[in-house]
């Protein structure tokens, strides 16, 4: 993969406006913007959810070949998330909060990479990155590089609420936690065996082949964990967390934490995505699907199909979302993407393939 130059990416000017010249296209913009003012499009449903959710639990999966005890595994652990997550829901509660309580569960768990379970980087430690971003404000908190938080998103929402700032890295945002009171725990706390033999699975493949920088296989790399969520009053929100990838340089920040790319909530749709961080930080993805919603007006399943498909490539992952009517779109150019997806209808969909 020319991962370097995204030679063969199509990007969303040339999508929106692929007859324009670049310094035409903030009067397209413009005009799109006022097409999509007057376009209210139709009136939701009289039958439309109420609330709705989607949970990730990562693009790439153990492959397909392993034995059915080994996803019913992680199948129990997406319904009880989900269940926790639709219950919090049909009581009213609002979707910051069930965000967070949602990917908590995730981060506990040690079949996701987040929190416990999480990689290892080339150094053999836990680089944890997290984010969590209220749609109907559009405030936003994110945790980068941090080694003893227990639940990063946890700490990610402080951010949001407790401090003028989006994003703190590393010990700033340790020392943060410790004055905001957020459990700290050693950076053992998150080994599990399996990530270290994906580790020394990965060290041995860079040995073998030296120019490979980030030598994961892609069945090394699942677990990233979000949610994503429309509430009773309308409200959109977005959480994601993540070890980042196998056998990452130390110190190397992904998608997760940065908003508009690995996670992001506005008035139209909430986003959290999973995959190569590099690829959804190139092309913006998160923010991506809300701008192809807002200026061409396209559909949820339309505009996720259009980043996850045209803009990415095979392999580069996946992203759950809802956007304000309560739809609900999972696509993915990976093997698989452990997801969930629930509505006040009765959806309750837990799926892996
Ligand atoms: N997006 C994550 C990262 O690049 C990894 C993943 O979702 O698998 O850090």
């Amino acid at each position: 993969m020319d991962a370097g130059s995204g030679i063969g990416r199509r990007d969303l000017a040339g999508k929106l406006a692929p007859e324009t010249a670049m310094n035409h296209l903030p009067t397209t913009l413009v005009a799109l913007s006022l097409l999509t003012a007057c376009h209210s499009g139709p009136p939701p449903a009289a039958d439309a959810p109420t609330w709705a959710i989607a949970i990730h639990g990562g693009a790439g999966t153990l492959g397909k070949n392993r034995p059915a005890a080994e996803f019913a595994e992680y199948e129990a652990v997406l319904t009880r998330a989900l269940r926790h997550g639709a219950d919090l829901l049909d009581g009213g509660a609002e979707a910051l909060d069930v965000c967070e309580a949602v990917v908590r569960i995730l981060e506990d768990d040690p079949h996701f990479n987040a929190g416990y379970g999480a990689v290892f980087n080339a150094v053999g430690a836990h680089e944890l990155d997290a984010s969590i971003m209220d749609g109907a404000t559009m405030r936003c908190g994110a945790v980068t590089g941090v080694r003893t938080v227990k639940n990063p998103v946890s700490l990610a929402r402080l951010v949001m609420t407790k401090t003028p700032h989006v994003l703190l890295m590393g010990d700033g945002a340790e020392q943060f936690a410790d004055s905001v009171g957020v459990e700290r725990v050693p950076n053992s706390h998150f080994d599990t065996p399996s990530r270290k033999r994906a580790l020394e699975r990965a060290l041995r493949a860079q040995e073998k082949n030296a120019s490979i920088d980030l030598p994961q296989t892609k069945n090394d790399r699942y677990g990233t964990v979000g949610c994503v969520v429309r509430d009773r009053r309308g409200h959109l929100a977005a959480a994601t967390s993540t070890g980042g990838m196998t056998a990452k340089r130390f110190g190397r920040v992904g998608d997760a934490p940065v908003i508009g790319a690995g996670n992001y909530a506005d008035d139209t749709v909430a986003v959290s995505c999973t995959g190569t961080g590099e690829e959804f930080i190139r092309h913006s993805i998160a923010h991506s699907v809300s701008a192809h919603m807002k200026l061409a007006g396209q559909s949820l399943e339309q505009a996720t199909h259009a980043v996850i498909f045209d803009v990415l490539q095979k392999d580069d992952g996946g992203l759950i979302s809802v956007d304000k009517d309560g739809n609900l779109a999972t696509p993915f150019n990976s093997e698989g993407m452990y997801r969930g997806t629930a509505n006040s209808a009765g959806r309750f969909e837990v799926a892996i393939f």
